[in-house]
This record gives structure tokens, sequence and C-alpha cells, in this order.
């Protein structure tokens, strides 16, 4: 690929089995048609003859199985066909996956369908490979579950999160997974160790919920979970994938890209018989981000949040009375002295202590989670109903403003403090 292509109308014609992968220019949307045959975006068919717009900097490929023409209109930062791609690899997995489905389908007692986890380090492509497995599904009438444990790129909400969401249709390529009810849980920051027993404690919340929703519904058991997960995989990221394994009870281990946190998963695995550790080749069109992309992703989620993907939704500012809200922060908070406690005993503060946060000027800027619990003490167990973003604090007056996705009171008054923070642009 070169920069700077023309920015003009024109045709690229797509051999069977081969892909366009484009980098959206930096500054101006992308339009994008399929002119003939089929093609699809990360497992999602394109409607054929539809103009789609994709925002500057978004990169993505455009696959064919059996050729195609597309037409594209606007400028981009690059834009190649290649016809070496993992796709039949991928699309194998598929199809085992659906006949454990089926299989899950049909017999009463293993009612059980695949519980698949995408492991491999930042840039393998793990987001989008549980794209396309879930938007495959999906297209078959399954109505598989997406965990998303990543709390750096989330692709379900807001970052410093884990969530999860039936997948009920293929993705769409532009939106991404809409938003209807996602379930959430609130770790507020960006990276594990800053809070391994949070991460941990709420990973098995999440896992619990779903299991309990599992029983009463059949068909999203027989369908599965496709679970995504974080690019740490050294030291503290890597006993944070087993511990995922382990609580969801995965029975499939993909592993992109990397040989040997395959072959330490195989061995470690090997003592559980009925789950499958395999390895897949990474794509050759996965873009490596720098930690200043991802940096700046994160803030555009965030702003996606609040004002949409296309800028599309308005968000509220509205004023509250310190004394009607509570703000909490997980963890950390004053340690007892070490005089006070028995001989030995270290003066760590307890990971999972929940403490009031005063109302203060470090509030600004932050985004905070409104946590669905009824009292502080089940705020590390409870979900959360979504954001807020503090944009003022008066301390004078005792007030506080803050934008939120809608107007009117809070669905709970208290609020979860992380280490999230956004520049509103
Ligand atoms: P990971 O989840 O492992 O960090 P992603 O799946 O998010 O990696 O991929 C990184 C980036 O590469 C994303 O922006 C994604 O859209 C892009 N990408 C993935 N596969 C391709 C491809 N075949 N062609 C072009 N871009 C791709």
């Amino acid at each position: 690929g070169g920069a700077g292509t023309a920015s003009t109308t024109r045709q690229v014609k797509l051999e069977k089995e081969s892909e366009l992968r484009i980098e959206v220019a930096n500054d101006t949307p992308l339009r994008l048609r399929l002119l003939n045959g089929t093609a699809e975006i990360f497992g999602t068919e394109l409607p054929p003859q539809i103009w789609l717009t994709f925002p500057p900097h978004f990169k993505f490929a455009v696959f064919t199985w059996y050729g195609a023409t597309i037409e594209m209109d606007g400028s981009t930062e690059t834009d190649y066909t290649a016809d070496e791609t993992p796709m039949v690899s991928y699309v194998n997995v598929h199809a085992v996956l659906d006949g454990r489905r089926n299989q899950a389908k049909a017999s009463p007692e293993s009612s059980q369908g695949p519980r698949v986890i995408v492991v491999g380090p930042t840039d393998s492509g793990k987001s989008t490979l549980s794209r396309m497995l879930l938007s495959w599904a999906a297209k078959q009438g399954w109505k598989p579950t997406f965990v998303d444990l990543d709390i750096g790129q989330g692709s379900i909400t807001a970052p410093g999160c884990i969530a999860a969401t039936p997948i009920e249709l293929p993705i769409d390529p532009v939106e991404g997974i809409s938003l209807e009810m996602p379930l959430v849980y609130f770790y507020g920051h960006t990276t594990p160790s800053q809070n391994v027993d949070l991460y941990k404690a709420l990973v098995k919340e999440l896992a619990q919920i779903l299991e309990r929703q599992f029983t009463g519904n059949a068909e999203s058991r027989a369908s599965g979970m496709v679970i995504n997960t974080m690019g740490w995989i050294e030291g503290v990221g890597y006993e944070l994938l087993l511990h995922a394994i382990d609580t969801f009870n995965a029975n499939v281990v993909l592993v992109l890209g990397q040989e040997k946190l395959f072959s330490m998963l195989r061995d470690v695995l090997k003592s559980k018989p009925n789950v499958d550790v395999l390895k897949l080749q990474k794509s050759g069109g996965v873009v490596s981000r720098s930690s200043k992309f991802r940096q700046k992703s994160r803030s555009y989620r965030i702003r996606e949040y609040f004002y949409g993907i296309a800028n599309d939704l308005s968000p509220h500012s509205n004023i509250a009375n310190f004394s009607d809200l509570s703000v909490y922060r997980i963890g950390g908070g004053p340690q007892a002295p070490r005089s006070a406690l028995p001989i030995g005993a270290d003066p760590v503060a307890n990971p999972l202590r929940v403490a009031p946060v005063n109302f203060d000027r470090d509030l600004l800027h932050v985004v905070l989670a409104v946590s669905y619990a009824q009292e502080p003490d089940q705020i590390v167990s409870s979900n959360i109903a979504g954001f807020i973003y503090v944009t003022d604090i008066d301390l004078q007056r005792r007030k506080i403003t803050y934008l939120s996705p809608t107007a009117g009171e809070l669905p709970s008054k208290y609020l979860v403090m992380g280490t999230l923070t956004w520049l509103e642009t």
C-alpha cells in the first residue's frame, strides 16, 4: 500500500478467498459498497449496492469467498489486496463449533454449547476473530454470548470494564456491537495490575450471572460463548488468562499468533481432557497499534459512549447536589498502620474494600460508573447502568455538573471511581 491515495471513486476486483485491507484516512471518512459478487467484513455480509461510511482511522478488511467487485469513494491511508489470509482455518473452527452447538441442542444431557476463549498478545486479531465467530454463528440463527474481558480496548462499552451481551444478528461492520442492555462490570482501570483481585472478583461475578441466565435459556446455552481477552499474556496477565478459562469453564481455547503461549496453555491444560487448545495463524492484515494510538482510541470510545459513533447522540448536562450522590473507590484507601495490626501481618489495603471519595477538584474530568448497588457494600458485586462524566465541581455551592447519556435522575446514587479520565475535545 501507499500513503495518500487519490481521493476519487475507484473499483477493486477481488478474486475468490482474498481480501481488501483498508486503513481509512486520518481526517476524512471513506464510503464503500459492494458492486457485485459477495463479500463480508469480519464475518458480516455486505448488502449489495448500499454505500457504507467508515469513519477516519478505521482499519478493516473486505473478504470474499467467491469473488466480488468493491467500489470506494474517498481517501485511504492504505488499501491493498491480499490473497493469503487465515480465513479458511477460521471458518473451519466455526464449522466445528457449529457442530457442537447442534449436538448441544439435540442432547438434553450436555445442552451446553461451546465456550470459546480467544487468547494472544495485543494486536494478534483477537477481537476480530471473536467478532467473526459471533457473526457467523448469528447468521446461522444462534444467539451466542459475547464476553469481553479486555479492559484496555473493549468492544462492548467504555474502557475499564468487562462485559457480556447476547449477539442475535451479525455485528454491524461500522456501528459494532449493538448496545441493548449489555451486562457490564466496572473495573475502573485500563491495566490489570492496578487491582488484580478486583479484576478476578468481577470476572467471577460476570461468569456466575451468565451461568444463571443459561440455566433458564436453552437457546443461549446451546449457542455458547465467545470470550475475548486482554493482550497481557505474561506474568499476571497469564495468571488472569488461566483464571478466566477456569471461571468460565471454557472448553475451546484459541491461541492466536504465539507459539510460546500455545505450548504453555497446552501443557497446563493437558489435565483437562474436555478442553481443546488450538493454535491459529495471525492474519497479516492485523494492524499494530502504538500505545499512543491505543490511548487515543480509548478516549474515542468514551466520546462514542456519550456522543455516538457518528456524533448522533446528544448527552445531557445535569447538575446535582453533593448530598444527592455518593462516590466510592474500590481498593486502595488508607491503610491500617503497622502498629495496629497483629505481629507479622502486612499493612496492605483490602483490594475489595469500598471507600467513600470526597467531592473535590480531583473529580473533575473523571468518568464515573453508575452502579446498580442498593448499598455501598454491594458495589463490588453489582453491575453498572452506564457512565457519567464530571464537567464541573462547585465547592462553594456544593454542586456537581456532569454529562450523562440521558436527562433526569440517575438509576442509583452510587457512583464508582477508578482511574478513568477523559478530556473532552
Ligand atoms: P487484538 O484484539 O488482538 O488487539 P484486533 O482484532 O483488535 O487485535 O486487531 C487490531 C486492528 O487490526 C483492528 O483495528 C482491526 O480492525 C484490524 N484488523 C484485523 N484484521 C484485519 C485485516 N485482515 N485487515 C485489515 N485490518 C485488520
